[in-house]
């Protein structure tokens, strides 16, 4: 806007010197003239000179000519010329384009063509180098267009900075606003000078300058125009020539031949022809090297995409979503690998099949997340205690295995398992509770036990089995007897089941005595299957196998109603005084709070009181302990109910527990009872309970008194209970009964 103002004050100051250098006399002529050194030099203030400008001068006084001149931009010279508000145009580059809109003079003033100069620094050496950079262009001049229309066809657009005229052209590339510009070569053979402006090899679009008339302008007018130039190109002494050495510093007679304009021009249009070729094939491999490279990075993308889709589905296939171990299948193919690379050699293989102790109490106690939890834990801990080349993987459940290759003997696997087992005995944090594990370890042993994957699984499945059925947290390698214990243990279920329904199933009672006047101050329930085939079957043979599938649940509920009809009976004859009557209940029969519905029924039904019942649980009840169990054992004792802690020191206990829960009594297991008096640990041991329970204001029962010296000794030592074979063996109801009535062990004297 600022620059528009500027040109027209500019130009009304121009008009107002104007006839201080227009020709006086003859036909007036208006000609058009811009700042297009050296062939037309406008400089504000001054007459127009240059070689176009020494011409018209040398014919307008040969023509007789009243010549005046309009400066304006180029732009603006043509719409005058349009108009017919200027009689002549004094640089104009031809074009058929133009010759369609106004009359060219036949001679040209001079050949020209565009070059491409650059700034200092910036790379732009052909055409393509353009692409994206900041190119100085004179508004409307037709290497303006021209330079567009190539880098159009050779992929490289720029972004134009348009200015006036050719000199701010290269203003602009020295001041920076610009990284390349376009000016003809004749006013770069002149200005073209500047430190940082550099000549590039880019030559481009050949014209010839010729003078212009409007369309409509009388013929003649040019015609003696084109007759006096032609006269003065012919003769290398004119005027013409003078001029040209005068503006450009050259001569063109002297040190050039006359056809060299034109031989310049057409060496320039092959040039700029050469340089079109080598662009287009330049951009061509470009174009297909970019092509290619963008397949190439499709390719490579899908690629990446496959190889993370598949990674994701080995992540599924192959591994446990809970631990990250390896899965099942991740183990079948890690023991395929290792059995594979060990055929043919003589070394040895060990497959540890781990079973997680009472997973499924923690599960039914703490809930589903503290078992997630505990795995992971339990994952973590096995981990850390192997070996890298050690496989561990996760069979599911609580079912981890472990392959252990490069064995020299039996003793490296019993490490393995010794490590595995002891990295699980410091608590577990879950949440808030703090929870002991353990487990269960089967070995077997490649080539020794079994040769295939499946034998050699089954196997070690097998021994974890016994191992766990000797009451966990222990290891055991597989032997061939394992197998047949297995399938009877399978068996057991189904006719346990139907020991339930055939009422095979009976109770035989112990009397529990006052250790001071030897009164049967209670009988413990104590479980029998009258097997038809193998006769009395004691609890040991089946009470594990009824924890692990459950049917303890039913088989407590039978043995609390069946016991508590047997005291009631009693009762109700009068034969059992102030007799309670202790009944086993299995951790397992307090999932889902179906202990308390059970006792309930059983009282009801059997018309007990509840002060008469009391439960025996053992000290395992402590590793499931939480809301629901703690409000379990405090609704029975809301209800009357006396509870013992069974096999007291066998287990885990806790003395905070302990102290909280209400508990009556505590049952010394006879393990302890057995090495009295003579074993100082067991004495020691037995000593330190009887302190603890009377510390605690429990009351004590000592189990399995076999001797009058185990007797005395409890009794001497403050046990106010006892219970074993010296006083009675579990007898059958109708036995027992005979016993209510006398001291079941006499005073010793
Ligand atoms: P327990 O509750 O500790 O029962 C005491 C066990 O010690 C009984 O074995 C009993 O016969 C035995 N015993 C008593 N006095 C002596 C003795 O002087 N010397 C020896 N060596 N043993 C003695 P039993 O009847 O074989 O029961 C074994 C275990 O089976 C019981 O141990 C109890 O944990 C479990 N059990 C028995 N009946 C049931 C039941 O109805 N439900 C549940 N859940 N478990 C039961
Ligand atoms: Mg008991
Ligand atoms: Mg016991």
């Amino acid at each position: 806007m600022v620059n528009r103002i500027f040109l027209r004050v500019w130009l009304l100051w121009l008009l107002s010197f104007a006839p201080a250098w227009a020709t006086q006399g003859g036909t007036p002529i208006r000609i058009g003239v811009f700042d297009n050194p050296p062939i037309v030099t406008a400089t504000p203030g001054k007459p127009p000179e240059g070689i176009a400008i020494d011409m018209i001068r040398w014919i307008a006084k040969r023509e007789g000519w009243k010549v005046s001149y309009v400066a304006d931009s180029f732009n603006n010279l043509l719409s005058r010329l349009d108009k017919g508000d200027i009689d002549l145009i004094a640089v104009i580059a031809y074009s058929d384009e133009r010759a369609k809109r106004f009359q060219f003079s036949k001679e040209s003033l001079l050949s020209n063509w565009g070059m491409v100069f650059r700034r200092a620094g910036v790379h732009v050496e052909s055409l393509p180098d353009l692409k994206g950079k900041r190119v100085a262009l004179m508004r409307g001049g037709t290497h303006t267009q021209a330079l567009i229309e190539l880098s159009r066809q050779f992929d490289a657009p720029f972004t134009p900075v348009y200015v006036g005229n050719f000199p701010q052209v290269l203003a602009a590339i020295a001041e920076g606003r610009a990284d390349a510009g376009a000016v003809n070569r004749v006013f770069a053979a002149v200005h073209a000078h500047q430190a940082d402006v550099v000549a590039t090899s880019i030559v481009f679009n050949p014209i010839f300058v010729h003078y212009a008339a409007p369309k409509h302008a009388n013929p003649a007018f040019l015609q003696a125009l084109d007759r006096d130039l032609a006269a003065l190109k012919a003769d290398p002494q004119s005027a013409y020539y003078d001029s040209l050495r005068r503006w450009l510093e050259v001569s063109s007679t002297e040190r050039y031949p006359q056809w060299l304009p034109w031989a310049a021009t057409a060496a320039a249009g092959l040039f700029v022809l050469v340089l079109a070729v080598a662009g287009f094939l330049r951009y061509q491999v470009r174009r297909q090297t970019g092509e290619l490279q963008r397949r190439a990075d499709r390719l490579q993308s899908e690629i990446r995409q496959r190889e993370q889709a598949q990674q994701h589905l080995n992540q599924l296939a192959y591994f446990d979503g809970l631990t990250q171990l390896p899965n099942r299948e991740g183990f079948r193919t890690a023991l395929e690998q290792a059995l594979s690379a060990m055929q043919g050699t003589n070394e040895r293989l060990a497959l540890l099949f781990i079973d997680i102790d009472r997973l499924k109490n923690i599960n039914d106690g703490l809930g589903h997340g503290a078992g997630d939890l505990l795995l992971q834990q339990v994952a973590l801990r096995l981990q850390s205690v192997l070996r890298a080349h050690d496989h561990l993987s996760r069979f599911g459940g609580d079912e981890f295995v472990v392959i252990v290759s490069e064995i020299d003997q039996t003793s490296d696997a019993e490490l393995v398992a010794t490590r595995l087992l002891s990295s699980l005995t410091m608590p577990i944090d879950i949440g808030s509770t703090q929870i002991y594990s353990s487990a269960s370890v089967g070995i077997a042993l490649y080539p020794d036990d079994a040769t295939s994957m499946e034998v050699l699984l089954k196997h070690a499945d097998t021994a974890m089995y016994q191992a766990k059925e000797q009451g966990g947290n222990r290891f055991l390698f597989y032997h061939a007897q394992q197998t047949a214990r297995v399938v009877e243990r399978l068996t057991l279920d189904t006719r346990l089941r139907q020991a339930l329904e055939r009422d095979e199933l009976l109770l035989h009672y112990q009397p529990i005595v006052d250790m001071h006047s030897g009164h049967i101050v209670g009988v413990e329930a104590l479980l029998r299957w009258d097997d038809p085939e193998q006769g009395l079957v004691l609890p040991g043979a089946f009470i594990s196998a009824a924890e692990d599938t459950g049917l303890i649940i039913q088989l407590g509920e039978w043995v609390l109603e069946a016991g508590c009809a047997q005291l009631r009976a009693w009762q109700e004859q009068g034969r059992a005084g102030q007799m309670t009557l202790a009944v086993n209940v299995s951790t397992r029969q307090f999932e889902g709070g179906r202990l308390v519905k059970s006792v309930e029924q059983a009282l009801a039904r059997t018309g007990l009181a509840a002060e008469f019942l009391e439960l025996e649980i053992t000290e395992n009840v402590m590793l499931i302990m939480n809301d629901e169990v703690r409000c379990c054992l405090d609704c029975l004792r809301g209800m009357g109910v006396r509870l013992s802690l069974d096999d007291f020191g066998t287990g885990y206990s806790s003395l905070s527990y302990l102290k909280q829960l209400p508990f009556h009594a505590l049952k010394i297991d006879q393990s302890f009872v057995r090495g009295i008096p003579g074993q100082p640990g067991d004495t020691q041991i037995v000593t330190t309970i009887l302190a603890l329970a009377k510390g605690l204001e429990m009351q004590v029962i000592a189990e399995g008194i076999e001797t009058r010296e185990q007797y005395d000794f409890l009794r001497d030592r403050g046990c106010e209970f006892g219970q074993g074979y010296l006083m009675s063996r579990p007898q059958p109801a109708d036995r027992l009964v005979d016993l209510l009535d006398r001291p079941t062990c006499p005073r010793s004297v």
